[in-house]
């Protein structure tokens, strides 16, 4: 039986303050959730998240790692100095990392390999802009995500990890896919990897993002491939955060 998974995906926001508050506020709010929960707050405040979560169910990740161990790599972080930072997990391909940043299907999935490798839990973003659904190609555009990691790490790299199907059209925009349409994709995708290892498909998490709130949460989190979200926009605040975390518990 897979767990519903809540994450939440802070982007390029916050300070010191606003981390404190918010992780205080979300431990504040856990007595009622069984789901489980993190928080993947930009990497500055990676170390003061663990510390304030240490001894709580709350999970912290990262948003992105280097696929480099070390090195002449300015600007890089490493998924050891990650796990080191006391994380659970790292998001990796998240869709602004491959529109704004051309980060490719390959290097996404050196990055999963090195978070893997690393003892940390790969969040892989998969996903179709709004102009491939309307083209038709949905399918085969997370079928080619996906395909990278099991081409690069074999497909039972991916029971080490979670799958996040985020339609690019609905990240931050307010259009959350229909409980149909996310299941379709996620339904897919789980039944692609059990084409290779049936084990694998039952065991992965398949988190669903894309505006999810509080009150769209419940409908998705039912959906029998839905087993939690990843979040944006509604993870800056404990009360929605906590909102969507109640939904799923
Ligand atoms: C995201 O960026 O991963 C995301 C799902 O954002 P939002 O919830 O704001 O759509």
């Amino acid at each position: 039986m897979r767990k519903i998974l809540v994450a939440g995906n802070w982007k390029l926001n916050g300070s010191l303050k606003m981390t404190e508050d918010l992780v205080n506020g979300i431990l504040d709010g856990m007595s009622n959730i069984t789901t489980e929960v993190a928080v993947c707050p930009p990497y500055p405040y990676l170390a003061k998240t663990t510390e304030l979560l240490a001894g709580s169910a709350v999970k912290c990740g990262s948003q992105d790692n280097s696929d480099q161990v070390s090195g002449a790599f300015t600007g890089e972080v490493s998924a050891d100095m990650i796990k080191e930072s006391g994380c659970t997990y790292a998001i990796v391909g998240h869709s602004e990392r491959r529109s704004l940043f051309g980060e490719t299907d390959t290097a996404t999935a050196q990055k999963f390999a090195a978070a893997r490798k690393a003892g940390l839990i790969p969040i892989l973003c998969v996903g179709e802009t709004l102009e491939e659904r309307e083209k038709g190609v949905t399918e085969d555009v997370v079928a080619r995500q996906i395909d990278a990691v099991i081409d690069l790490e074999g497909v039972t790299a991916l029971a080490d990890g979670v799958i996040a199907y985020e339609p690019v059209w609905a990240i931050g925009t307010g259009m959350t896919a229909s409980k149909q349409q996310a299941q379709d994709v996620h339904a897919f995708i789980r039944s692609r990897i059990a084409d290779l290892d049936s084990s694998v498909a039952k065991k992965v998490q398949i988190l669903y993002g894309g505006s999810v709130k509080p009150d769209n949460a419940a409908e998705l989190f039912a959906e029998p491939d839905i087993d939690g979200g990843l979040i944006g926009g509604a993870a800056l605040t404990a009360e929605s955060f906590l909102g969507i975390c109640e939904a799923g518990s």
